[in-house]
């Protein structure tokens, strides 16, 4: 079985190198002239309280319109923008056209609650991300309690004392912090206790087959009882059916995300 395990190995590696070369010659060279022809935009799905659906909060997610071929997934370049240094440009711009998105809504007298912008590991790694945060807030003139970042369980990979002083420091601020895709990344529960956050994103992936999963019933259970345990606001993503929600609703879950309600969109439905 080595000899089968070696081929499959082989295979995987060719293939996992050979897309990886063409995408980040590809990605690369446009995802520069995308941010100078401003082919890059954000959308904004709404989070809303499970109960009584208000919106209290909008996530930003970034679009790459892509001359040639269309919109762009995120998931199909910002691997490739870790892996060099075009996170940081990226990250820099989404942080910064969130916060001025943001105050224009408070300007205009919008109620969004709060806007929460997704953090890559490398931008924590870096260490002066919370410089940056507070110079984007006070660019924008956006009140930090407005502004929630979301990170995902991998930041404590490599740097760990660098990464919970950033932290520290972005909770001293006044911004919310988030984990995203709760469950799926390196989780220990001696970070949980240790971090800073005030939010627990219950990933979609355990939300998909709910109620009829059992697995996934449990694990859902199991994260919502810790996140009110620790103090925690806990928000399922990607509901996308009524008995999602009211599953969910029943397990004492405080808020959602998901087609159910709203796609992310250019211009929100509550704006519009
Ligand atoms: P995420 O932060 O977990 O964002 C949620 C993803 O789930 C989004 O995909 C959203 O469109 C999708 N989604 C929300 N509700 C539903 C639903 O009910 N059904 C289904 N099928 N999908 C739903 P999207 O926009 O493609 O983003 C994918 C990931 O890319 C994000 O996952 C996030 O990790 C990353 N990402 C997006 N924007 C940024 C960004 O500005 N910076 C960084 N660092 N990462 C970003
Ligand atoms: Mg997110
Ligand atoms: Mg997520
Ligand atoms: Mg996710």
């Amino acid at each position: 079985w080595a000899k089968a395990e070696g081929r499959n190995t082989f295979q995987f590696y060719t293939r996992e190198l050979t897309s990886r070369a063409l995408q980040n010659v590809l990605v690369k060279g446009d995802l520069r002239r995308a941010m100078q022809q401003e082919d890059l935009l954000l959308h904004y799905q709404n989070q809303v309280d499970l109960r009584t659906g208000a919106v209290v909060g909008v996530e930003a997610l970034l679009r790459w319109n892509h001359p040639e071929t269309g919109m762009v997934p995120p998931n199909d370049f910002l691997p490739v923008a870790e892996e060099t240094e075009l996170i940081h440009p990226l990250g820099e711009w989404v942080l910064s056209t969130a916060c001025q998105q943001a105050r224009q809504w408070l300007d205009a007298g919008i109620e969004f609650g709060r806007m929460a912008v997704n953090i890559a590991v490398p931008q924590i790694q870096r260490g002066d991300l919370a410089g940056l945060v507070a110079r984007y807030l006070h660019e924008s003139g956006l009140p930090p309690e407005r502004l929630e970042l979301e990170i995902t369980e991998d930041f404590i990979i490599g740097e760990e004392d660098r990464a919970l002083g950033v932290l520290g420091t972005l909770r001293e601020l006044g911004v919310g912090l988030a984990i995203d895709d709760f469950g799926t990344g390196y989780s220990s529960l001696r970070y949980l206790k240790q971090l800073p956050v005030n939010k627990l994103k219950l990933d979609k992936s355990f939300v998909d087959e709910l109620p009829d999963n059992s697995n996934d019933t449990a694990i859902a259970r199991a994260v919502i009882a810790l996140a009110r345990a620790l103090d925690l606001t806990v928000i399922a993503e990607g509901v996308e059916t009524r008995r999602q929600r009211e599953f969910l609703v029943a397990e004492g879950c405080d808020q959602g995300q998901g087609f159910l309600w709203a796609r992310p969109r250019a211009v929100p439905n509550f704006v519009a």
